[in-house]
């Protein structure tokens, strides 16, 4: 039969102080809870409490797979350096790869990922399309030598990944194990307890996403996003959307004297104008050496991922080049810069006709400058960074904006992987064609971290029922009391019983410490026996996430709270 935990048994030690070396509230809780223990950076140990949590995270992973017939299996975390050669990634994995050599010399890697050693599996055993489809899964450590390991779980050098893949015979096929994928991810998201958006990392050509990031949603998130209510969510970076512009003041170009320090901002409180209604301008040196400026609306920024695409690696201009090319530092603008500047603009403003652009004299500015009239603009570019305001691609109402955590990711693949590595099929018709390939990526360490960083206040964590190590704490005030302690023995194992996940903190402690201490772990409900609630057969009923208390007889406690779990595993 199952029994209890004790605390005094329970390798979970806890820390006074917040520890230095966390940043993140997650990370911090963690840590203080006796739940996680850095070994180097970027390697954490699981203790006790984080283990259950990984745990339960991995079986509802390990449902949501067996219900779209995902098969789990487990291949090495060693990979060998030829089929990262194969598919050309040896060359172009830069150093997150961890490679080794063994005793012979010869090259292996430590996989970050798994497509090479999935694909080189099935290649000669998957023959025929009658096989066909399949996906295969694992949960498994990954290593990437990240640059900058950081925030505990969020980013670590060796991390738990659920990796997946799928073969399919055709593209439709694909489209369905990707579909299928996809939903079963928005499940484990939710399952666990974790608000996530499924963000559209990478549109496929026909509209569809080929690619699609869910993000957990926390001010301390890595990625900022662009959302709308009818369920568009897009990294700023990915996104196209509609970007928001006014036009600027008067209609004919007129120079007009702007005694300001040359921000939008400042500006803008000059004129009394929103910087919207101002364009930005941005100088930079395009791969190829040539110069360009790329004038935006005045409150939006140069992305740097779809600058990067435009002009390839590019740098800022320096004061020395601006100086070459006529271009003033805060009054730059189109027009009166030397002839050799490429001007270019976001695509948003083809329709505008009013600009109000820097003149390349400190102190002055232009007002009702007109593209194609005063100025030519070379190219309109996707060129801005998405913000909250901008209109929805779908819908065309305001987006909001937000910060994520990326936990998962889908990815539909193709035949990269297959045609690098020659793994085909025989199809009906006897043609040998390569599979078409999907992978699926959930963090399921970092998930549990995102857990915790959506969910705490400032007494501890507040573990959602689906995955918390415990279930219910049994709070016995004092563990020398002949009323007290047997009463606690009792609910913890009638709850045990009962299928509850039950610890009990037996210790020696003032109830100070065991509030404390309970509070700080999170576990969803707490059970507290005191002494006088004990002589009149009462226990306190805590509810840790609302923070609520109720008077429960004894006798009734453990079939109510069994109940109210269950109800909440998910
Ligand atoms: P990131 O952009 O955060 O570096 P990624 O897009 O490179 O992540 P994927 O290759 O998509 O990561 O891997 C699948 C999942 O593995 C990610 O969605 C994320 O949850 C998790 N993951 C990736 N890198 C790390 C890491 N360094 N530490 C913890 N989890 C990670
Ligand atoms: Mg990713």
């Amino acid at each position: 039969m199952n029994s209890y935990m004790k605390m005094t048994a329970l390798y979970a030690p806890t820390l006074k102080e917040d520890p230095a070396e966390a940043e993140l509230t997650s990370h911090r809780l963690l840590l203080r809870a006796g739940m996680i223990r850095k070994t180097a950076a970027g390697l954490y140990s699981y203790l006790p409490l984080a283990w259950r949590s990984i745990r339960k995270i991995e079986q509802i992973i390990r449902e949501e797979m067996d219900a779209i017939g995902a098969q789990e299996m487990l291949v090495p975390m060693i990979v060998p350096g030829e089929i990262w050669q194969e598919t050309g990634r040896w060359d172009v994995y830069g150093p997150e790869l961890l490679r080794l050599k063994d005793r012979h010399g010869r090259d292996f890697v430590v996989g970050p990922t798994h497509e090479e050693t999935f694909t080189d599996l099935i290649k000669n055993e998957l023959r025929s399309y009658k096989q066909l489809p399949v996906t295969l899964y694992q949960i498994q450590d990954k290593f990437r030598d990240e640059i900058r390991p950081r925030f505990g779980l969020m980013r670590g050098r060796e991390f738990i990944m659920k990796d997946g893949y799928s073969f399919d015979r055709d593209v439709e096929g694909m489209q369905k194990s990707y579909d299928d994928e996809k939903a079963a991810y928005a499940r484990v998201c939710e399952r666990v307890g974790l608000r996530a958006l499924p963000v559209v990392a990478d549109s496929g050509q026909i509209g569809g996403d080929t690619s699609v990031e869910f993000m957990g949603l926390a001010e301390a998130g890595e990625a900022s996003l662009v959302w709308c209510d009818c369920g568009y969510a897009a990294d700023d970076e990915a996104a196209t959307v509609g970007i928001a512009w006014e036009e600027g003041p008067g209609t004919s170009c007129e120079r007009i004297e702007t005694p300001c320090e040359g921000s939008i901002d400042s500006l803008a409180q000059l004129l009394g104008i929103s910087p919207m209604a101002c364009r930005k301008s941005f100088a930079i040196i395009a791969e190829d050496g040539s110069p360009v400026l790329c004038l935006l609306p005045g409150d939006h920024e140069l992305n740097e991922v779809k600058a990067e695409h435009a002009f390839g690696h590019y740098d800022a201009m320096d004061e020395e080049q601006m100086a070459t090319y006529g271009l003033v530092k805060g009054f730059m603008g189109p027009i009166g810069c030397d002839p050799r500047v490429r001007i270019v603009a976001d695509v948003s403003l083809k329709d505008s006709t009013s600009w109000l652009v820097g003149a390349n004299e400190a102190g002055y500015h232009i007002q009702g400058a007109c593209p194609g009239r005063d100025f030519e603009v070379a190219e309109w570019l996707d060129l801005a960074t998405a913000i909250a305001g901008d209109a929805c691609p779908r819908c065309g109402k305001p987006l909001h904006a937000a910060r994520g955590i990326e936990v998962s990711q889908v990815f539909q693949l193709g035949t990269k992987y297959s045609e690098a590595m020659g793994a085909t099929f025989a199809d009906e018709d006897g043609v040998e064609r390569p599979f078409q390939m999907g992978c699926y990526g959930i963090g399921v360490s970092r998930m549990l971290q995102a857990v915790v960083e959506q969910k705490n206040d400032e007494h501890g964590i507040i573990w959602p029922v689906a995955i918390a190590p415990y279930e219910v704490e049994v709070v016995p005030l004092d563990v020398a009391d002949d009323l007290v302690w047997p009463l606690a023995q009792r609910v913890a194992d009638e709850l045990t019983a009962a299928g509850v996940e039950v610890l009990v903190d037996d210790r020696k402690e003032r109830p100070g410490v065991k509030f404390n201490d309970a509070d700080l772990m999170g576990f969803p409900y707490q059970v507290v026996v005191g002494k006088r609630g004990a002589k009149s057969g009462m226990v306190e009923l805590k509810d840790r996430a609302t923070g609520e208390r109720e008077d429960v007889p004894v006798d009734e406690v453990a079939t109510s709270l069994a109940e109210r779990v269950r109800a909440q595993r998910s």
